[in-house]
């Protein structure tokens, strides 16, 4: 899950990283307001989650509170990378010296979180990372140590900041490495960290995703989840319970057990079709459990056929196969179906689908195999 700019920063100050005072409005009227109550120059940013909204035209600056209701109509109207922009953020505008980037993300190969700053920051970051990644200092941080005093000043000296901001910047770096850790996070990253004409640190951008399989630890950042960027049958999918991710081939997947998913998408692939989705039940799945996820497969207009793998183990298949009749007798679908089921009650279900008129496969080949003759039929 990614918090937008305005609910990072305000994240971030919780732990003492310096932010620009401002406010989110939802209207231009609104945007003006504020800008009136801050007074002087002012920033107008438009809050969708995806990078490179300067570059786009959504960050706009404005000389008085008198130019802001009309750059806030503009950046409202807009879209970004296909994004309605539905909030903007007002911002004191600051007078920048220099850009910095400063983040934390999850080092999977060094199995650390890693610490990552350049003196290069701002809206090209990525150009630097892929044209000198030498400008990029990192830091593996000890996950039980936390970020020490001398890696903060480490990473000072690596970006040759001058030594006035370094006590400051040390109290930035630990701020943004507690934000990591204490929200689960897999990204926070300020880009850019900015000095400012009168030689402050500034955090003038803000980013962070969580870690999904945590958020149930973090119910305040939980409701910040912002349901319109996300597609409606993942959205639905949560309400159930289910992991759920959408893909783009034309072969539905419903299987319990994410390794098990896996597996089926592969070996859907392995001949030559394309899974629409993945998608884990889980285990112990209810009928009503099993009829959300249809539905859900269902709704995909990609999908040309849909291939359950049902291992019971506690998930029974009896169960399973009244959950699969059930949401058939509610979506009434042509779809054509091929189901896998061994395990727990695997006879009683296969003989509820076989009197069904349903197709069954003794092997997850075989039912690979018919899958994929479906959805090209
Ligand atoms: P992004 O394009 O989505 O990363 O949005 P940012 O918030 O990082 O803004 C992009 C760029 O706009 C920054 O790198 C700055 O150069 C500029 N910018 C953002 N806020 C301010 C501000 O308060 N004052 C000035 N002068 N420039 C700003
Ligand atoms: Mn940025």
């Amino acid at each position: 899950m990614k918090l937008h700019e305005y609910q990072s920063k305000q994240y971030f100050a919780k732990y003492g990283i310096p932010i620009p005072k401002g406010r989110i409005a939802a209207t231009s009227s609104e945007a003006k307001q504020i800008a009136e109550e801050l007074g002087g120059r002012t920033v107008i940013k438009a809050q969708v989650l995806v990078g490179g909204r300067g570059k786009a035209g959504g960050i706009r600056l404005a000389k008085h509170p008198a130019e802001v209701e009309e750059l806030a109509t503009q950046i409202l109207a807009m879209k970004i990378k296909g994004l309605p922009v539905r909030k903007v953020l007002v911002d004191e505008a600051a007078n920048i010296d220099k850009e910095i980037y400063l983040g934390i993300t999850n080092d999977r190969a060094a199995r650390r979180p890693v610490m990552m700053a350049s003196a290069a920051g701002g809206v090209d970051i990525e150009e630097v990372a892929k044209e000198s990644p030498e400008k990029i200092i990192k830091v593996h941080i000890d996950p039980l140590l936390g970020l020490r005093d001398y890696q903060a000043r480490d990473i000072a000296a690596g970006i040759d900041l001058p030594r006035d901001y370094w006590r400051t910047f040390g109290k930035i770096a630990k701020g943004l490495w507690q934000v990591y850790n204490r929200s689960d996070a897999t990204l926070a990253e300020i880009n850019p960290l900015v000095i400012t004409s009168d030689k402050r640190l500034l955090a003038v951008d803000g980013k962070m995703v969580l870690d999904d399989n945590a958020l149930f630890r973090h119910p305040d950042l939980s409701e910040m989840r912002d349901l319109d960027v996300e597609a409606p049958s993942e959205i639905e999918a949560r309400k159930y319970g289910l992991s759920f991710i959408k893909l783009d081939g034309n072969i539905g997947c419903m299987v319990n057990g994410a390794g098990l998913a896996m597996t089926t998408m592969d070996i859907i692939k392995l001949f030559g079709g394309e899974p629409a989705n993945f998608l884990d039940i889980g285990g112990g799945a209810s009928s009503e459990k099993v009829a959300a996820a249809i539905r859900i497969i269902l709704n995909d207009p990609n999908v040309k056929a849909v291939l359950f793998n049902i291992f019971g183990g506690i998930t029974r298949g009896d169960e399973v196969a009244r959950g699969v009749l059930t949401a058939l007798d509610e979506v009434k679908s042509d779809i054509p179906m091929v189901i896998r089921l061994v395990g727990t009650n695997a006879e009683e279900g296969r003989q509820i689908l076989a009197d069904a008129n349903m197709v069954t496969a003794e092997s997850l080949a075989d039912a690979a195999e018919k899958a994929v003759a479906m959805a090209a039929a």
